[in-house]
């Protein structure tokens, strides 16, 4: 029968002493009692054994917490996985504001109650040229903060060309009615124009919202009122014009060869009075929602009480704010990863598939198309580079490269099995050959 062996030696386990900081001390004890008791009744089996069962469990505990993954799908804000991967100067900041204690709500020069968003707003301002700004837990809850903070029991003017469901349940008309507005539509499937607007306009018209149709397209006959003549007819009504710019881009995206996205700025400079927008996708930072303006539209929207329960935390403020540092001082490009694998060049991609073509049985060098993702631009298409994997059984395969440590996950085209390099880091290139070859065997 075999011993139930002294605790102390289990957990300086190599296989097992990982596991004392990812789960806890307790939970790994509990875990090796269980094995080890089990193993008892069972009858003879050898220590190595059992602590390689005891590994396998505690493995899959470990499997239902968050994880990091490897993305080989080549999209590249891919909202299941997380969207955009923070720049190292906003993990730094992140940290150190999690691990102790920091100035959120306190004014360092008056010793006295200061403001958790006063920071964010100047940043946002300087980089956007907006007047003022205010930071809410996403998109969805910035666009529900307008909404309730000017249009509730009033008329909201929005064009059936933008009336979209943006995925996960949120589709802008179902938002509009929980927010108590009432919700106008002008023009018709494809087309709209400003005298539509001007001619919905009454007593009762709260707001014009114009939305980004994010990840669907209208080609062929189609026509949209110029944001610039609907900020124009907002202000000659007196009436707020709103626009949900969704993805955020903040640089001009076709210096990344792929189509040019409408900037914050572009649309703050058309005159559009307040914009919304994500701060995971092109931005590149926190999960967080933004809106910017003027600050005769952002001064009301920090009265509602609503701001309370949709209010952002400390480390979303300090990844955030260092995320926008590097658009101030313009590195974007070489420090923000969602556009540091914008930037890859083919070669470059080519150069490390080769390495693991040459560490792979079957694996090919494939050309490949990648995508931005993340709701607008969605099927933006990067030129990219894949190594395929040729397979019998392509799903089995996938799910082992899932079951892999850190689990890959990888895209199936025509029966391959893919791993697009655009969205797998360099540096996590051995551990993804090595996941690759144990899944492979
Ligand atoms: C993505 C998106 C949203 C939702 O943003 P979240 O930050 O996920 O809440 C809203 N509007 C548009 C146009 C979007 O693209």
């Amino acid at each position: 029968m075999t011993p139930i062996p002294a605790m102390h030696r289990v957990l300086a386990d190599a296989r097992v002493a990982p596991y004392d900081l990812l789960l806890g001390r307790n939970v790994v004890k509990r875990a090796a009692e269980e094995v080890f008791g089990r193993a008892r009744i069972s009858g003879d089996r050898s220590y190595d054994d059992i602590l390689d069962e005891l590994a396998q469990h505690l493995c899959e505990l470990r499997r239902r917490s968050l994880l990091t993954v490897i993305n080989g799908t080549g999209i590249i804000l891919h909202t299941n996985l997380g969207r955009a991967p923070m720049a190292r100067n906003a993990l730094l900041e992140l940290v150190g504001v999690a691990h102790g204690y920091s100035n959120l709500e306190y004014d360092l020069e008056t010793g006295e109650r200061g403001s958790r968003y006063v920071r964010s707003s100047t940043v946002i301002s300087e980089v956007t040229g907006a007047q003022d700004a205010l930071v809410v837990n996403n998109c969805a809850a910035a666009l529900l903060l307008v909404l309730d903070t000017f249009a509730k029991g009033r008329e909201v003017i929005v064009a059936r060309t933008q009336l979209v469901e943006i995925g996960g349940g949120f589709r802008l008309p179902d938002v509009l009615e929980r927010s108590g507005a009432t919700l106008v539509e002008v023009g018709t499937t494809n087309r709209v124009n400003i005298e539509d607007y001007e001619r919905a306009l009454s007593p009762r018209t709260a707001l014009l919202l114009r939305t980004h149709p994010s990840n669907y397209r209208i080609e062929g006959f189609t026509h949209d009122a110029a944001p610039r003549d609907l900020a124009e007819l907002g202000c000659r009504a007196g009436v707020p014009v709103v626009e949900d710019l969704g993805s955020g881009a903040l640089v001009d995206l076709a210096e990344y060869g792929v189509a040019h996205e409408r900037t914050v700025q572009e649309a703050l400079g058309d005159g559009i009075g307040l914009v919304t927008f994500s701060g995971d996708k092109l931005l590149g930072g926190p999960q967080a929602g933004i809106i910017a303006g003027s600050a005769r539209l952002v001064a009301p929207l920090l009265n509602n009480p609503l701001l309370r329960a949709l209010r952002v935390g400390k480390t979303t403020l300090a990844a955030l704010g260092a995320t926008l540092e590097l658009y101030r001082s313009g590195s974007v490009a070489e420090r923000l990863p969602v556009y540091r694998m914008l930037a890859a060049s083919i070669d470059d991609l080519r150069v490390r598939a080769s390495v693991y073509a040459e560490s792979l049985p079957g694996a090919a060098i494939v050309e490949s198309v990648a995508y931005l993702g993340g709701g607008a631009l969605a099927q933006e298409r990067v030129a990219s580079v894949a190594v395929a994997i040729a397979e019998e059984h392509p799903n089995r395969l996938a799910a082992r490269l899932r079951a892999a440590t850190p689990p890959i996950v990888a895209r199936i085209e025509q029966g391959r099995i893919l791993l697009d390099l655009r969205t797998i880091f360099p540096e996590y290139d051995a551990a993804v050959i090595s996941g690759c070859r144990s899944s492979l065997t």
